[in-house]
């Protein structure tokens, strides 16, 4: 056992068992192989632009929302608490979570869908394939390879979701969307706990901007209960504090929950290595039905009264404007683009200077993104 895979469960992704990286590469002195893959994700252009995208609020809406860096290392957070208790791979976790949206649009899933309306003849858009095109191809940073040359447990991480179409023609990393096989416990832990990061920070972002009402949220069975439990224990907590212990406590909840439920099924299953996770017929990390039901009605709840309150589907129908305007300019002018990438749109035919658009306005800023639509316009 390499000191790298002591105190690891043998279901956990093991680094002497891994399939490798895409170019090989000369071992780590210093580090774990996942190490040097979330080392390489924290150096990329790609991480750094996280910190002025969207995640619900528009940048400029205030210093205090979330952000896609800020939402992607509250991620992490979670995720590594959840990979210690189960004894899989910390390292593999982090990177998996500090990567997952790098392929995200400006704007947010406004953004993205915009994205994706314009790219409808041409292959469509998918942020999680773009996270896995942004570390495969189109980070420039290194001499021997183009992208950053990750592991495949990481890369097989990033890409949670994938169309069977595009799956076929992603050879080795698509194979499970095709074979209906799973990924390791440390991909299918990120997944869970991106989605237990973004249900609590829009809660608290959501209440910040005065959009969410605390007497409807008290009707959700997850959110009332901690409420009660807060109430009692502290009468006369002033509501911002309130809200905090609260969704502090929701966090732990289903976190615990998730620990003990994995737990089980892992107990269950019995696998004895990351292959025999693989071929299980379901995910083994999820929730309990109670807190599964919970979660997903307080999913439910954000969406109606928060992703389409009025004035967060106003931003969302300015901003997707602004993308569309910006998709159809750089379609007739290419030159626009920065030089890179006007270069691979010279001359080649639509659907190819279409991707190469596509990369290049989901690799932008809210904020350069608004800058490029005033120049333009
Ligand atoms: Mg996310």
């Amino acid at each position: 056992m390499t000191a790298a895979s002591a105190g690891l469960a043998p279901y956990a992704a093991h680094e002497t068992a891994g399939k490798g990286r895409r170019i090989e590469e000369t071992p780590p002195a210093y580090r774990g192989e996942y190490q040097r893959d979330r080392d390489r994700i924290i150096h990329s252009t790609a991480f750094r632009r996280l910190v002025y995208k969207t995640q619900v609020f528009v940048n400029h809406e205030g210093d205090l929302y979330r952000t896609r860096l800020t939402h992607s290392l509250e991620v992490a957070q979670i995720a590594r608490t959840a990979a210690r208790a189960l004894r899989i791979n910390e390292p593999l976790v982090e990177a998996i979570s500090l990567a997952h949206d790098l392929g995200h649009t400006p704007f947010g899933h406004a953004g993205q869908d915009a994205l994706n309306a314009c790219m409808r003849d041409f292959g469509g858009f998918e942020h999680n394939l773009q996270s896995l095109r942004v570390v495969d191809e189109l980070e420039e940073k290194y001499a021997d390879f183009s992208g950053l040359n990750l592991t495949f447990e990481t890369r097989e991480g990033i890409l949670k979701h994938c169309s069977l179409r595009n799956a076929r023609e992603l050879g080795d990393i698509g194979r499970r969307f095709l074979e209906r096989r799973q990924p390791g416990l440390e991909a299918q832990l990120v997944n869970i706990a991106d989605a237990i990061a973004y249900n609590n920070h829009d809660v608290d972002d959501g209440y910040r901007a005065g959009l969410l009402d605390v007497e409807l949220l008290r009707q959700e069975p997850l959110f009332g209960e901690h409420y009660r439990h807060v109430q009692e224990a502290y009468p006369g907590l002033d509501d911002r504090k309130l809200i905090y212990e609260v969704i502090r406590r929701m966090i732990g909840h289903v976190v615990g929950d998730l620990i003990a439920t994995s737990s089980r099924n892992i107990q269950a299953l019995g696998p004895e290595s990351i292959e025999d996770v693989r071929a299980a017929p379901e995910p083994v990390i999820a929730f309990s039905e109670d807190v599964l039901e919970q979660h997903l009605s307080l999913k439910q709840f954000l969406r109606d009264n928060l992703y389409r309150h009025p004035q967060v589907r106003a931003m969302n129908e300015e901003t997707q404007q602004l993308l569309e305007d910006l998709f159809a300019q750089y379609m007739t002018d290419p030159e626009q683009m920065g030089e890179a990438f006007s270069k691979q749109a010279e001359s080649v035919a639509e659907p190819v200077r279409a991707r190469v658009v596509a990369d290049y306005i989901a690799g932008m800023t809210d904020r350069f993104a608004y800058a490029e639509h005033k120049r333009l316009n």
